[in-house]
Parts: C-alpha cells; structure tokens; sequence
C-alpha cells in the first residue's frame, strides 16, 4: 500500500484541496541532481555552492569553474526554479582561506555572508558567475545570503547583486532568530525568505548543531522553533513574498504538514524524501494543516508537539 502510494505520488506538490506547495530539492552540487530530477523535484530549493571551495585550501574556484558548475544544475530546470545560496563558510563549514582560525566561538564568529561582507571579491565572483551561468537559460534563478541577521545585511547583499547585474531574486535565509523576529523589516530589502532550520534551531536554542550531548534540542518540533517558522511567514505573506522551508525539518513528512499550516510556501529537501512529503501532503487539506499547526504551537516540548499535530491528522 506504501509502494502503491508513492508510486501515484507524482507530479506538483499540494495538499488534498489543491493548496499548491512547490517541492524542491536540496543539492550540493551537480551530482545530486540527477536524483532530484528522479523524484520529481520542482526544482532547487537550496544549492549549496560550498563543494566549489573545497578542492583548493588556498584560492576561490576561478569564474570559469563556477559557470560551468551552476550552468550544470540550472539547465537541469527548465522552467523550473533554481535557488542559489551563496557561499557559507565557517563554523561547521570552515574554509582555511576565508575562516578566522582563532575565534573562541565558530558559530558566533565571521561565517556566512559575514565571511562575503569581509571578503567583496569572492562575492563578486560568485554573484558575476551566477549571472553568466543563467545567460539565456528559461530558468527562474534566485540568490539566498546565509546568515542574515539584520536590514543592514539584507540591504548590503542586495547591493552586492544589482553591483554584479544579477537579473534574479534576491532573498535571505532566516537561520538566526533576529532575522525571524524583524522578518518585515528584512523584506524591505529583498524578495524572498527562505528558512534555514538546522542552523534557527542551533540559535534558538543555543545547542551547537555539532555537539550530540544537545541534540534534543535541535529537534525542529521544538514549539519555539515553530513560532519563528510561524512569524516569518506571517511577515512574508503579509509583504506579498514568499518564506520557503530549506533545512531538515521540511523532510518530516508530518511536519511538513505542519509547516504548510504555518504558512510556509514552498518546501525544499533531500530527493530521497520527496515522494514522502509529497505523498502525505496530498492526503490533508490546507485547513487540517492549520489545525495541525495551531495544535502543535500549544504544546509545550517537541514530543508533545508532534503527537498534538498527529492527532489532529488522524482525525482523533
Ligand atoms: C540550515 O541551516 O538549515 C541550512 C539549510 O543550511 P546548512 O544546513 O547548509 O547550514
Ligand atoms: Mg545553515
């Protein structure tokens, strides 16, 4: 019945009364997008760009590397929608050329698009890169910053894109709770939020997202973390702009229900959960997802939280 069921799982993402939530995929570079075409991915809800930066410990890949990379991914979406983040070094993704070697705390220092503010050329390179590559592509392209925390760096990254002549959107990740709370004042500057769950997780509750001892605490049922899902949303919807879902929490087939009653619009995530979410999403209307949702808001731990939205689900 199982098989039966992702098997007829197929195309748009939407719930049962037609409410559409474009499904995307999360790839790390051109090898995964193979399988985010299989799983019938809508498109890239978050390419990370870090695989780039890897093969050398000293320099930034050159322009011509990177076009050929994003040309890579971009024209395997036709139509569809392609969400670029720019480069997250640091902390759990530390760079040797980029990443300050002595900060007592990673995670609170110079990484994301603090790493790009501090380093313009290899921004530059990125966002001029990003233009060549969709050059006369059919693709709608979007660039994300990581880590915005304020207006200030909404405003300083989408200078950087129109100085670079990107013709995309450009929006920000919400992975930092400042950046949830200020939501509107954030969608002065750009287009479109994006939320990246590991990393608000790993802020809200001060639990690095690399340290097992605290992993309870990551857990994105954490009602916490639903209510900056919730007021992200609500900021987006209320500017006319889109918030889309990009960390692991968008996966959790129930969840993802529960996000969808939040307010989220899009969800973005692993190809191998796809036909999951998708499948789960189309049995429950928008309105069941909204209760889900409210339910899961009034609890008090994620344990509780996730039966709460099960419960509702199951019509209990
Ligand atoms: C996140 O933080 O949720 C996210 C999507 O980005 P990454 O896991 O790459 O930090
Ligand atoms: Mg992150």
């Amino acid at each position: 019945e199982r098989r039966a069921a992702l098997a007829a799982s197929t195309g748009p993402g939407a719930t049962a009364d037609g409410h559409k939530v474009p499904l995307l995929a999360n790839v790390g570079g051109p090898a995964d997008v193979p399988a985010a075409v299989a799983a019938g991915a809508e498109g890239v809800g978050l390419f990370r760009t870090e695989f780039l930066f890897l093969d050398d410990s000293e320099n930034a890949p050159s322009e011509e590397k990177q076009i050929a990379a994003y040309r890579q991914v971009l024209e395997a979406f036709p139509e569809g929608r392609v969400v670029v983040r720019v480069l997250d070094a640091g902390a759990d993704k530390p760079l040797a050329f980029l990443t300050p070697a002595d900060e007592p705390n990673p995670a609170l220092g110079v990484r994301g698009l603090r790493t790009l503010l501090d380093h313009p050329d290899v921004l530059r390179t990125q966002l001029t890169a990003l233009a060549k590559a969709a050059e006369g592509l059919p693709v709608y392209l979007e660039v994300m910053a990581p880590m915005v925390a304020d207006r200030a760096d909404a405003r300083a990254f989408a200078d950087a894109c129109r100085a670079a002549g990107l013709r995309a959107k450009f929006g920000a990740m919400v992975e930092i709770p400042s950046a949830a709370l200020r939501a509107r004042s954030i969608l002065q500057e750009v287009e479109f939020l994006s939320l990246g769950t590991n990393d608000l997780a790993q802020y809200t509750f001060a639990a690095d997202r690399q340290v097992g001892a605290v992993s309870r605490l990551q857990d994105p049922w954490q009602p916490a973390l639903l209510d900056l899902v919730a007021l992200s949303a609500e900021a987006a919807r209320a500017e006319g702009k889109s918030c889309g879902v990009c960390g692991e929490a968008a996966s959790d087939p129930l969840l993802a229900c529960v996000l969808t009653g939040l307010g989220v619009t899009s969800l973005s995530m692993g190809a191998a959960s796809l036909p999951y979410v998708r499948a789960t999403l189309a049995k429950f209307t928008l309105a069941q997802c909204e209760r889900a949702a409210a339910a899961a808001r009034a609890a008090d731990s994620a344990e509780e939280a996730r039966s709460a939205a099960q419960g509702v689900l199951s019509g209990e």
